[in-house]
């Protein structure tokens, strides 16, 4: 679970964010939904770390993420570039994140050279389990064939798989996806859609979506908070937003008033 309770945040005496409380339960599938300008990754690299808060308190699970590192917090992030390693092949790119936990948490690779071999895209030997991991996880996204392709060989549909599947190998407690599908095109992103709707479901790990498409938003999630301006309007599931927007502004957002 995720909660947030009375969250700000001032960039340089600005308040971009404030009175932000989100209660995301355990499993579930969580939008941001909010035109570009809104707070919505503010919100989220607060939630991730990458960004300390003004004032309010954010818990992942049942710890207080305040004074744990971006790496601490066991967040999952897939972003819209892919930030993908374009000189690895899948399976590396995939494998690396899984190696920088398990170094750092001094398992299974106990010498920094399998890393740094690694980087320089030299054959490595994995331990099994490794291996077994990162190939359950492309067949999952469906890129089992790919895994020995690099990654700037891939569509952006594969590409944004490979991102999926490196943010889930960690195991991580909560996934989160800023626009993940934004770059893609029109029929792309419907498939998409369904992919990691299927995956969040299978897994059922808990998702924090962010996206300015209130399409995508209606047709993914389970409940979504419509933001504006830096403050939430109204959290409900699409169907209390689509029978009861609180004001003008979410039905107008959400479609109802078309
Ligand atoms: P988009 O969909 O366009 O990414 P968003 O809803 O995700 O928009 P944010 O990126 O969270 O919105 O930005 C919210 C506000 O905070 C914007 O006015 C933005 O200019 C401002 N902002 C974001 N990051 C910073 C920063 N590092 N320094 C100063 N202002 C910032």
């Amino acid at each position: 679970s995720v909660v947030v309770e009375q969250l700000r945040k001032d960039f340089s005496g600005v308040t971009v964010l404030q009175n932000i409380d989100l209660d995301i339960k355990e499993g579930e599938f969580f939008a941001l939904l909010g035109p570009s300008g809104c707070g919505k990754t503010t919100t989220m690299r607060c939630i991730a770390g990458f960004e300390s808060p003004t004032s309010g308190t954010i818990k992942i699970g049942d710890r207080d993420v305040a004074k744990l590192a971006p790496n601490e917090r066991n967040c999952g992030m897939v972003f819209q570039s892919y930030a993908l390693f374009p000189h690895m092949n899948v399976f590396d790119n995939v494998a690396y994140s899984l190696n920088i936990k398990e170094l750092r948490k001094g398992n299974l690779f106990k010498k920094v050279g399998v890393y740094t071999r690694m980087l320089n895209s030299k054959l490595v030997k994995y331990p099994k389990e490794i291996e077994k991991k990162v190939m359950d996880i492309l067949e999952y996204v469906e890129l089992t064939d790919h895994a020995k392709k690099l990654t700037s060989e891939l569509s952006g549909g594969q590409q944004q798989r490979v991102a999926l599947a490196r943010a889930l190998v960690m195991e991580p407690e909560v996934l989160l996806m800023d626009e993940p599908l934004s770059n893609l095109d029109l029929k792309l992103r419907h498939t998409m859609r369904n992919t990691i709707r299927r995956i969040q479901q299978d897994l059922k790990i808990t998702t924090i979506f962010v996206t300015h498409d209130q399409e995508e938003a209606m047709s993914m999630a389970d409940r979504i908070a419509v933001m504006k301006d830096g403050e939430i309007l109204q959290i409900g599931t699409p169907t209390d937003l689509y029978s009861n927007p609180k004001t003008p502004f979410i039905a107008d957002f959400v479609g109802t008033s078309n």
